[in-house]
């Protein structure tokens, strides 16, 4: 822990450095530099603005708030703004922000507007107590949306947006998403679909010390299983005429997952089993309810769970598998799986290996961290998984943080500056 204000404090005097020696900086690039410095008092004063707007997922006041706060900032960068309202799904919307131009790479920045911290959590405010920061969302992700804001400025203010072609896609549902996802996520991969390079603003990380980018994520499906036997006495179990009962099928079942899926980059979990002579499971409050008496065969049970792997072709060899597996009934049994549609893998493709090169171009040049790809295990799912199999994707150019999705949430505020200026390097050098 000691070492690491060691590293930020020199990375700050490579810069200034660097900027002395202009090697690869043109003179235009150190302004813009200088500009990210200048508004930081600004950006940390958003950062308290937004993380005092409770935007839980399920509030969607909140999460408008947190829109309208944004939009007038990314108005006066030359964007328009549209919110897409995602009441259909039961959430509140997307904010988009657009800028037609004629020149560079398309550039998606991708964030989004909510938080896991609901209006009834006791973890509500923006505070600083001996040099820590916390607040719900402060570094997941409102830090990351005042890094998008604060690079996009210091660009603008040295006239190096214009003529520029990016998209600024904030969802609101981004921690537990609308559903069917075929509908709250149709127009960020149509976004996806029309640009060349994606950046997501997901939390910076480390690898030993050393910042890394995601350039690959495992997908992320959940499955549930259903089995059904014959009700009868419990002393006919295993007979000709009851057979085994619903929950040896489920434990069949489930101990075959256990032995025979294990290969490398894939997980599965089983997050919640019910049986007895009636089970039920609601997706939506994430409970089981069950009834059934020891002297009687069950007649019902399911396990709900999920499933991560690295490519889409290996998820589809495990579903084969897993379907395989289910068909071997025990006598007087039967059962069913169904896949829910989920987040798809982000393999790393060529695109994505040639933006993280293109970023580690940045951080040369400013001094940082040559950045190397983070474990695809290493973090969840997210939005841009989504757009990943349309155009080259890269992730961790947010805040860097701690705790995300628990009370205590904090912040590295002096990070802020550094990853401002990478992410504003990066997006003028995508777009020239
Ligand atoms: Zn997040």
């Amino acid at each position: 822990m000691l070492l690491r204000p060691a590293i930020k404090f020199s990375a700050v005097l490579v810069f200034f450095a660097a900027l002395a020696s202009s090697q690869s900086l043109t003179p235009e690039q150190g302004k813009i530099l200088a500009s990210v410095n200048a508004n930081q008092g600004k950006s940390a004063a958003l950062l308290k603005q937004l993380v005092n707007i409770n935007s839980g997922t399920l509030n969607p006041q909140g999460v408008r708030r947190v829109a309208d706060v944004l939009r007038p900032q990314f108005e006066s960068l030359g964007f328009s703004c549209q919110f897409l309202s995602m009441e259909e799904v039961h959430r509140a919307g997307h904010l988009v922000c657009n800028r037609e131009g004629t020149h560079g790479k398309r550039v998606l920045l991708i964030g989004h507007m909510d938080t896991v911290f609901e209006p009834d959590s006791p973890f509500q405010n923006f505070e600083e107590n001996g040099g820590k920061t916390v607040g719900p969302g402060v570094a997941d992700m409102k830090g990351g949306l005042v890094i998008m804001l604060s690079a996009l400025k210091a660009l603008n203010e040295n006239h190096a947006l214009d003529g520029t072609r990016i998209t600024v896609f904030l969802t609101g549902d981004e921690e537990r998403p609308g559903e069917p996802l075929s509908i709250a996520r149709r127009d960020l991969i149509e976004a996806g679909k029309h640009s060349d390079a994606a950046l997501e603003f997901e939390g910076g990380v480390q690898i030993g010390g050393r910042d890394a980018a995601s350039i690959a994520r495992r997908s992320a499906y959940q499955w549930s299983l259903t089995t059904t036997g014959k009700t009868a006495h419990s002393s006919g179990v295993f007979s000709k005429s009851v057979g085994d009962g619903a929950i040896y099928e489920l434990a069949r079942i489930l101990d075959a997952f256990n032995k025979e899926l294990h290969e490398t980059g894939l997980t599965y979990n089983v997050g919640l089993v019910v049986g007895g002579t009636k089970a039920s499971y609601d997706p939506k409050t994430a409970t089981g309810t069950a009834a059934g008496k020891v002297n009687v065969v069950p007649a019902q049970a399911q396990a709900v769970g999920d499933i991560r792997t690295v490519t889409d072709e290996q998820y589809q060899r495990v579903q084969d598998k897993m379907r395989q597996i289910v068909s071997q009934h025990l006598p007087g049994t039967s059962a069913e799986i169904k896949f829910e549609e989920g987040y798809p893998s982000m393999p790393d493709t060529a695109g994505n290996k040639e933006l993280l090169r293109e970023l580690n171009e940045v951080n040369r040049s400013l001094g940082m961290d040559i950045m190397e790809p983070l474990d695809p295990s290493r973090r969840g799912a997210g939005d841009l998984s989504f757009v990943a199999p349309y155009v080259a994707s890269i992730s961790g150019l947010g805040a860097y943080g701690a705790g995300a999705h628990a009370p205590g949430e904090s912040i590295e505020m002096k990070r802020q500056p550094d990853q401002s200026r990478r992410v504003a390097l990066y997006v003028y050098r995508l777009t020239r």
